[in-house]
């Protein structure tokens, strides 16, 4: 029985790095700003903690807990516990998985924690694709919140997209169309629209669970959103409108920069950081592009070797990290073919490029004075952290809430221009070249750069831990502490 009084606080994220990272991030920081008040527990897989548990400072003040995890029983593959250790085809059997874990995670809530800690849990964060977890947490009389790892724009799109389907309406490729609850001038093409969107009809399975999830995330007792109001007051303003609940903006929430051979959420580096630093180093201020598409996208194997000579043809110098193109599995081995002949050879003795393996020490990247822009698809994660250090952005959104994120960028915010879009598109290498080379330039560069810098100068502002005015954002989560301990849920 615990005597501390302290107070358990369940976090559990969907089953994908993009999420597992800013929620680690999330239950740090709660840890570290209340070492006596919570204890965090965070709940996954047993290969993802175990990942995670390589890389998590024992001091972090974060607990872990494995729930057992039958993927099989949903067709993944054996091994196969997250979105970047299956095949697209397999994606959505990952959320149908990632439900399965309902019984254990109730089990975790309702006794096992109560048995250790001598009372339940008196909050469940969980991610917007867990939205059954509302159900255990009215069952138990504890606080929900829903945590989207997404952008306020970004978050509020996507759930209107799959409320609504709202490009069935769009007769042909050409068309653009509007989306509900958002303002008449507000218009996606259907390029802009996710594979998972497409072609779905109401009944299609892929409709039905997201459109639970994301109802029953907008019942809960509050929203929590990686993002700060004053770096997006539009999109956070539509999301509180559209979901109705309580939203607070308690980030840009990032996982701390280290030198740390292990990589982030334990996954295995493709270079030392101090190797990538090294290369960086050589390099002048502002000079290198570099070049990721997140966790689980890859571009297709044709826009591998176009994207390859376009770099070549920029002229900068750059840091990609590659994996194999899209249809193939992403942890094979990649092969020679998928690059033009005497590409790694060439960029590599000249300095021009460095090739990096599957996962960079990317957050590290960033922060070298080196880098002058990002090639990305614009998952919000990368959005953030290149913000946060003043990098404007290139664009090639693949999948989700991608698209959306892009267009503020680039429309909003101007700090982001769209190269591509999805995984079908040709992509011209003169294009590349060009694009690369007015972002990393003077005029429009020089601008998106101060743009840039302005967001990181928002995100510092917001986040402030120090002096006497707290940043909004701190504010917002030690609100949402405040309505946890209050807690007034709506048991059921
Ligand atoms: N990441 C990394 N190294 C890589 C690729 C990705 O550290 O080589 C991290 C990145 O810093 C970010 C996360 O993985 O924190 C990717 O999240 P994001 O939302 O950008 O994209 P997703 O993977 O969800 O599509």
């Amino acid at each position: 029985v615990g005597t501390d009084r302290r107070q358990h606080i369940v976090l559990l994220p969907f089953l994908a790095q993009g999420h597992i990272i800013p929620f680690l991030a999330l239950a740090r920081r709660i840890a570290q700003r209340h070492p006596g008040r919570f204890t965090l527990t965070l709940v996954s897989t047993p290969l993802n903690v175990r990942s995670l548990r390589s890389s998590l400072p024992p001091d972090s003040g974060v607990l872990l807990r494995e729930l057992p995890f039958r993927g099989a029983d949903h067709g993944l593959p054996p091994g196969a516990e997250g979105t970047d250790s299956v095949s697209h085809g397999l994606l959505f059997k990952v959320f149908q998985a990632s439900a399965s874990l309902r019984p254990e995670f109730e089990g975790l809530v309702a006794e096992d924690i109560p048995r250790e800690d001598g009372c339940p849990p008196i909050c469940i964060i969980a991610d917007v694709f867990m939205g059954w977890t509302v159900h255990v947490a009215r069952q138990l009389g504890v606080f929900h919140a829903a945590f989207s790892t997404c952008g306020g724009f970004g978050s509020a799109v996507y759930f209107a997209m799959w409320l609504h389907l709202p490009h069935r309406h769009a007769a042909s490729e050409e068309d653009e169309f509007g989306v509900p609850s958002f303002p008449e001038t507000f218009r996606l093409h259907l390029s802009q629209t996710s594979p998972a969107l497409k072609n779905v009809h109401d009944q299609d399975p892929r409709v039905i669970f997201f459109r639970e999830q994301i109802t029953l995330c907008c019942s809960s007792d509050a929203m929590l959103c990686n993002t700060a109001k004053a770096l997006e007051p539009t999109g956070t303003a539509l999301l509180q409108k559209n979901t109705g609940v309580p939203v607070f903006s308690i980030g840009p929430i990032l996982p701390p920069v280290t030198r740390s051979s292990a990589g982030r959420a334990g996954k295995v580096l493709g270079i030392a950081p101090e190797a990538c630093i090294e290369w960086l180093d050589a390099h002048p201020p502002r000079s290198v592009l570099y070049v990721s598409f997140g966790s689980q996208n890859s571009v297709s194997a044709q826009q591998m070797l176009q994207l390859a000579a376009g770099l070549e043809a920029s002229g900068r110098s750059f840091i990609w990290v590659i994996r194999p193109p899209f249809g193939f599995d992403l942890k094979g081995q990649f092969r020679a073919e998928w690059l033009p002949e005497g590409f790694e050879e060439r960029v590599r003795s000249s300095g021009r490029g460095l090739l990096v393996r599957d996962w960079a020490p990317q957050l590290e990247i960033l922060a070298h004075g080196s880098v002058g822009a990002f090639m990305s698809h614009c998952g919000w994660n990368s959005t953030l952290e290149s913000l946060a250090r003043g990098v404007p952005l290139i664009g090639w959104p693949m999948a989700a809430e991608q698209f959306y994120n892009v267009k503020m960028l680039e429309e909003e915010m101007g700090v982001c221009v769209e190269l591509a879009r999805g995984l079908v598109q040709e992509v011209d290498p003169a294009e590349v070249g060009r694009v690369v080379g007015m972002v990393m330039g003077e005029e429009k560069g020089k601008e998106m750069r101060r743009r840039a810098a302005e967001a990181a100068e928002v995100i510092r502002v917001a986040t402030r831990e120090e002096g006497a005015e707290k940043g909004p954002s701190l504010a917002a989560l030690e609100a949402f502490l405040e309505s946890v301990q209050k807690g007034t849920p709506a048991t059921g």
